[in-house]
């Protein structure tokens, strides 16, 4: 995918910058928003920009 255009995308809630997320293979899965901890996912190399279709961002070492 273009990174040209990922940079062009931002967060439809937060208007905040996009992470992108690979997977073991370096494929796009998916962009990260750390604000709103949602993975926006990536299908057929066309990002889902939807609230709706988002997937909760596994967060790291922040237990309970
Ligand atoms: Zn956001």
């Amino acid at each position: 995918m273009d990174n040209r255009l990922i940079e062009l995308l931002v967060c439809p809630l937060c208007k905040g910058p996009l992470t992108m997320r690979r997977d073991e293979e370096q494929r796009p899965v998916g962009l990260a928003c750390a604000a709103d901890r949602l993975l926006f996912p990536i299908r057929d190399g066309i990002p889902v920009m939807l609230e709706s279709e988002a997937l909760p961002l596994e967060t790291e070492g922040q237990g309970p």
